[in-house]
C-alpha cells in the first residue's frame, strides 16, 4: 500500500533523485574508464525503482541489476529501450524463455543454471546473453571451484552463451584492510582466466573505494547510490538522499516516576513532556531503535523514549523551550542531524535495513529527477 495523500499521512519521505544523480556522477569520476551499473534491487533499496533508474538512465547509465526476474520484468518499461537489465539470481528452473521474451539478462550462478540456460539457446538456435558469477570468497552464489574446474575442463558446456560478463561479488569490502578483498581478487583474477575471454564486473558501492585495481570493466554500486558511506570509519562522500519525517499526533505532560510505552521501559527522571508521533515499526522504524534514536525538530535533538511500537514512537521533548511541540508539528526522524548511517548504528544495523524497511504508509515526494 502507498500511500497517496499528504494532509492525512502520519509521516512523509522525501527522496531526492538529483541526489542520486550526484552520486552516480561522483562514483563514475572515481571509476575513470570503468562503465558504472545500477543496482535497483528491491525497489531501489525501498526507494522507487520506477523513479529512481529513469533518472541514472538520464545520467547515461544503461545497466541495471535486479535480484529477482519479477523485479526486472517490472523495470522493463522504466528504463530505455537500449538499456541492459540484468537478474542476480538468475533463472529459477523452468522460466528462462520468460528472460528471453521480456529481453532480460540473467546472471547464472551454477552449472545447472549454465545447463537450462545452453538449453534453452539450443532450442532456440541462437546465442543467448548471460553473466557467469564466480564465488571468489563469499560462499554465497557464483560457481564453486569444483564448478569452475568442471567448466574450465569442458568449455563446450559455454556454447551457447553470450558471455557478457564475468562477475564475482566481494564479502568485506566497506572495511578497506580487510585481508579477504585482495583474496577475492587473486581468485577473480584466477577464474577469469580460465573462462573465455570476457569483460568483468567485480565492485558494489565499497569496492569502487578500493582503487583501481578492483574495477575491472563494469561497477555494480547500490548502497552508495542511495546515499549510504561506502567506506567504514571515513567520512560519508556521497549526497544524503532521504528526508523522512513524521507528525506529532499528541502532547502530554507527565509526571516524575511515569512509565513510557509498552512494557514501561522508560521511566520519566522529572516532570517530562512526551510527544507521540505516527511512526512505529510497521513503517520500518525498528523496533531496537526504542530508547536508542534522536528526532530532531529544528536543530532541537529529542530522544526516542521507551519502546517503539507498531504505528507510534514516543519522543522526550522536555528540552525545547517555551510551549515546545504541537500537535501537527513535524519532527526529522533521517535528515540533516540524524542519516540513514546513523539511525542505523543506533538499531544495530546496517543503513541498507533501514532503507529497505522504509514502509508503504509514508507519503513520498521525488525531488529532482
Ligand atoms: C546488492 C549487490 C550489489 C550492490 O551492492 P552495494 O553494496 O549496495 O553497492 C552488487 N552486486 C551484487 C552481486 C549484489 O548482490
Amino acid at each position: 500500500m502507498l500511500n497517496t495523500r499528504h494532509a492525512s499521512a502520519g509521516a512523509l519521505l522525501t527522496v531526492d533523485l538529483d541526489a542520486i544523480r550526484a552520486n552516480y556522477r561522483l562514483l563514475r569520476e572515481k571509476l575513470g574508464g570503468t562503465a558504472c551499473a545500477a543496482v535497483v534491487k528491491a525497489d531501489a533499496y525501498g526507494l522507487g525503482a520506477d523513479r529512481v533508474a529513469p533518472a541514472l538512465a538520464a545520467d547515461g547509465c544503461t545497466n541495471f541489476f535486479t535480484a529477482h526476474l519479477d523485479e526486472a520484468i517490472a523495470l522493463r518499461p522504466h528504463v530505455p529501450a537500449k538499456a541492459e537489465v540484468f537478474v542476480l539470481h538468475g533463472s529459477p528452473a523452468g522460466v528462462e524463455g520468460d528472460f528471453v521474451e521480456h529481453r532480460v539478462i540473467p546472471v547464472v550462478n551454477s552449472l545447472e543454471q549454465i545447463d537450462a540456460w545452453t538449453a534453452l539457446a539450443r532450442r532456440l538456435g541462437s546465442k543467448l546473453p548471460a553473466v557467469v558469477q564466480v564465488d571468489t570468497g563469499m560462499s554465497r552464489l557464483g560457481l564453486s571451484k569444483r564448478e569452475l574446474d568442471t567448466v574450465a575442463e569442458d568449455p563446450g558446456r559455454l556454447d551457447g552463451i553470450d558471455l557478457r560478463y564475468v562477475m564475482s561479488h566481494l564479502a568485506c569490502a566497506e572495511q578497506q584492510s580487510h585481508e579477504l578483498n585482495a583474496l577475492q581478487l587473486a581468485n577473480f583474477q584466477a577464474a577469469r582466466a580460465r573462462l573465455p575471454a570476457a569483460p568483468a564486473s567485480f565492485s558494489n558501492s565499497s569496492g569502487v573505494f578500493l582503487g583501481q585495481d578492483y574495477h575491472f570493466d563494469l561497477a555494480r554500486p547500490g548502497a552508495a547510490l542511495y546515499g549510504v558511506a561506502p567506506v567504514a570509519g571515513q567520512p560519508n562522500p556521497l549526497h544524503s538522499v532521504v528526508r523522512l519525517q513524521a507528525r506529532v499526533i499528541q502532547v502530554r505532560e507527565i509526571e516524575a516516576g511515569a512509565r513510557v510505552g509498552y512494557g514501561g521501559r522508560w521511566t520519566a527522571p522529572g516532570p517530562a513532556r512526551i510527544a507521540t508521533v505516527s511512526t512505529g515499526y510497521a513503517d520500518g522504524f525498528l523496533r531496537s531503535l526504542g530508547n536508542r534514536a534522536k528526532a530532531y525538530h529544528g536543530d532541537a535533538a529529542l530522544p526516542v523514549v521507551g519502546v517503539v511500537s507498531m504505528d507510534t514512537i514516543t519522543l522526550d521533548a522536555t528540552s525545547l523551550p517555551g510551549p515546545g511541540i504541537e500537535p501537527g508539528a513535524l519532527v526529522d526522524l533521517i535528515g540533516e542531524h540524524n542519516p540513514v548511517d546513523a539511525v542505523a548504528e543506533a538499531a544495530g544495523t546496517i543503513g541498507y535495513e533501514i532503507l529497505t524497511s522504509l514502509g508503504g504508509r509514508y507519503f513520498r515526494t521525488y525531488l529532482g529527477g
